[in-house]
């Protein structure tokens, strides 16, 4: 039973390592983390795009970069946002 005990106790403190360098939050003002990097989609378009895309004429949704891949966007071909 102790045993038990310490092999939980060591993936609960390796799941916290792994958990706390990732930011949970989304704040518009750590734009250079690519982790919550904000991107902008369009109504019917499937890519995303930086801010200032000729495509974001029509629309322009925020959504931060890891949502927008999580919802199947991919990247413009003429703006080149991160990937
Ligand atoms: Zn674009």
């Amino acid at each position: 039973m102790r045993r038990l005990l310490a092999a939980l106790t060591l993936c609960i403190s390796l799941l916290f390592t792994v958990a706390l360098p990732i930011p949970a939050q989304q704040d518009k003002a750590a734009q250079q983390d690519p982790k919550t990097q904000t991107v902008y989609v369009t109504r019917t378009g499937k890519k995303y795009h930086r801010d200032g895309c000729r495509y974001l004429s029509l629309s322009k949704i925020p959504i931060s970069l890891k949502d927008a891949k999580a919802k199947g966007y991919t990247a413009c071909k003429v703006c080149h946002p991160p990937d």
